[in-house]
């Protein structure tokens, strides 16, 4: 046994190092966002592998999205772990059927499925089911949905009518599509991300050899976020274990935010009646966010209905005290979009990196604007962050056209001869001006750089030693960096922080999303979703919604339900006493009647409410005043007002 190299375990509390080195065998960390679960886990897997306990290859750690199993390796990186494979659920099972599949079907693993909406269309058209584009989607989550459920087709009908689910179509005409979708899928040879899952489980359980062989490699199973495993996942979960019971999860009830997809965080609220012997940490100490951020996210969750008994923790934050969230209500969605832009510029400039910024909302179609504003003012901006380097489309049609090239290469030396290769698949002179296709200038950008780089540190480096530099980066799952804001939605943020956050579009009908309205179950789904989005949060916190879409729109949005609770004018004790005083003095009054102001509008319209006169400056300046030192009387966040995109009122 090779001893502890000092220092590891430093860096955690008693509660989380309890659960670092608790002996191999079942392990339960409960706990709410920001409070180490799963910088417990990193230090966990450093720990067993630097105390001899296993050895790295024999690790499988997952999780569920695609940036988060990015982080989990990243922090394993930092510890000096390699080697231990980090994967999401669908990563891991797509490498072990890779090797299954020659082994126990034959052949070459079948493709994985591109356009599914085209298939569910087939399908849905030899049913007889319209075919539009909103009711296809539907089908398609709800095939989703019955696959992570493990439901098949013969046991749908039943099964959606107990639960009641909404189902686009009668029960039986889903069934049917969902029967004729698997047919014309398993037809064309090809794959969905549910079947790399299932087909996975049915060879370990149904191939003794196979298993065997597997279970003998990897011993040491690790999951993050265990709070939204699907029944599928579970299933593969134990087929992975084969009974052993060396399964550490983590996870925090109240971040379920995939259950509209099957997920369930019963089997993390039940671990403990499945392994009595877990060992079974619980932490309270936020070590993210500022107090601020703790207290509004505790605000948030603690206004969740019907909590299951385990879920129920109060953050106790650890950092010292940071700027007062901040709440910003606008005419549009372009002004919301350019105010945003613009404080995103003002945080750049106080010298917050640009990697430590993200604006998050709840549907992708919402990036659009904040695209644009960005552009406007010359912002870098990342929006699928989330896939790894060097499984993007056009880095891996780079990759096989430098490749090509190396094996016949031109005597220009390296950086022009990258650029022409380059140029072939996309790289112009000058960048795409923004969206999508300036993403992926910028990615392939990247690339020169490499070559640059590899110019000025070794001596003659042609485009052989290139690809081969490339090739061991993407071994090592080490992307050259492109920097940027990050723009994501709430479901992919889930697990990782960055100083300053953004979440936009807090206005009824997106946030909860309109078709959440009326069922419970989905509105508190989507609260969890805003206190994911919350807790994303380091320091800065801006919270914003517009009150139309378009300017010059009718203003018939209304702020998030969720808000409720959080800003000034609801909370209980922000109400002015009829004495129209605070501890800062009289209410300032409109000079020509008399009457006291306070008022957002009358702040931003800059006219009295009562009579017709225009407020002068001085006024207006006092009535900011008066409101800000309310604010902090009051200990609510102060109310942010903004015009034009600029800064009326803190
Ligand atoms: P989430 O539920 O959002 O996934 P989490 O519980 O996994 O959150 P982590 O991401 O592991 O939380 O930790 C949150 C932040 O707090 C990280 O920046 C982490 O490095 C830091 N942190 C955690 N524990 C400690 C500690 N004991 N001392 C200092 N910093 C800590
Ligand atoms: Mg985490």
């Amino acid at each position: 046994v090779r001893t502890n190299r000092p220092g590891l375990l430093d860096g955690l509390d008693p509660e989380q190092r309890a659960a670092a080195v608790a002996p191999r065998g079942p392990v339960c960390v409960l706990a709410g966002a920001g409070t180490g679960k799963t910088r417990t886990i990193t230090h966990r897997i450093a720990h067993l592998i630097r105390s001899g306990h296993v050895s790295p290859g024999q690790v499988l750690a997952v999780t569920f999205t695609t940036r988060a199993a990015g982080e989990m390796r990243t922090r394993l990186r930092t510890l000096g772990v390699e080697g231990a494979q980090a994967l999401t659920f669908h990563a891991a099972a797509r490498r072990q059927l890779r090797y299954f599949w020659p082994r126990v079907i034959g052949d070459r693993p079948w493709d994985l499925l591109e356009g599914k909406l085209r298939l569910v269309g087939q399908a849905a058209n030899k049913v007889g089911l319209g075919i539009e584009a909103e009711v296809l989607r539907d089908l398609a989550s709800e095939i989703e949905w019955a696959k992570a459920s493990l439901i098949s087709p013969d046991d749908y009908p039943a099964t959606a009518v107990r639960v009641q689910r909404d189902t686009p179509g009668t029960p039986q005409q889903v069934a049917e599509v969902y029967r004729a979708y698997e047919k014309v899928k398993n037809s064309a040879q090809v794959l969905d991300f549910d079947d790399l899952l299932l087909h996975t489980t049915a060879v370990l359980e149904e191939h003794g050899e196979v298993a065997r062989e597997f279970r003998d490699r990897y011993r040491c199973f690790i999951v993050d976020e265990y709070q939204d495993v699907t029944p599928l996942q579970q299933r593969l979960l134990d087929a992975w274990l084969g009974g052993r019971d060396d399964l550490t999860v983590v996870g925090d009830a109240n971040q379920t935010i995939y259950s509209f997809g099957g997920a369930s965080p019963r089997p993390l609220l039940e671990f403990t009646r499945r392994f009595p012997e877990a060992t079974v940490v619980r932490l309270e100490r936020d070590y993210r966010s500022t107090p601020q951020v703790v207290e509004l996210a505790n605000k948030v969750i603690g206004a969740a209905r019907n909590r299951p008994a385990g879920s129920r923790l109060r953050l106790i934050g650890q950092r010292s005290p940071g700027p007062e969230p901040r709440f910003a209500e606008f005419d549009d969605e372009p002004t919301e979009a350019a105010a945003v832009a613009a404080r995103v510029r003002a945080l750049l400039d106080a010298g917050v990196a640009a990697s430590e910024i993200a604006i998050l909302y709840r549907i992708n179609a919402q990036s659009e604007a904040y695209e644009q504003a960005l552009s406007e003012v010359g912002i870098p901006y990342l929006v699928r962050g989330g896939e790894r380097f060097f499984d993007r489309r056009e880095i891996r049609q780079a990759m096989s056209s430098l490749r090509v090239a190396a094996a016949d290469p031109p005597p220009t030396e390296l950086v022009t001869a990258v650029r022409a290769v380059l140029a072939r698949v996309g790289l112009t002179d000058q960048p795409p001006s923004g969206g999508a296709a300036k993403e992926r200038w910028d990615a392939l950008l990247s690339l020169v750089e490499v070559a640059e780089e590899l110019a000025a540190t070794v001596e003659g480096a042609d485009l052989p030693r290139y690809v081969a530099e490339l090739e061991q980066r993407a071994a090592a799952q080490h992307p050259p960096t492109v920097e940027g804001v990050t723009l994501a939605s709430l479901h992919a943020a889930k697990g990782l922080e960055w100083d300053a956050v953004f979440l936009v579009g807090l206005a009824e009908g997106t946030m909860p999303i309109l078709h959440a309205d009326g069922d419970d179950e989905a509105i508190e789904e989507e609260r969890r979703l805003f206190y994911v989005g919350v807790t994303r949060a380091r320091e800065h916190l801006w919270l914003s919604w517009a009150l139309s879409r378009h300017p010059g729109g009718r203003r018939h949005r209304r702020r998030s339900r969720f808000l409720y609770g959080l800003l000034p004018e609801h909370h209980p004790a922000a109400r002015v006493p009829r004495s129209q005083s605070g501890k800062n003095g009289p209410k300032p009054r409109c000079r020509v009647c008399g009457g006291p102001l306070l008022e957002t509008m009358e702040i931003k319209l800059g006219r009295c409410g009562r009579c017709p006169s225009t407020l002068d400056e001085d006024l207006l300046d006092r009535l900011k005043e008066w409101r800000i030192t309310r604010a902090k009387e009051l200990k609510v966040p102060p109310f942010v007002v903004f015009t034009d995109a600029t800064l009326i009122a803190i």
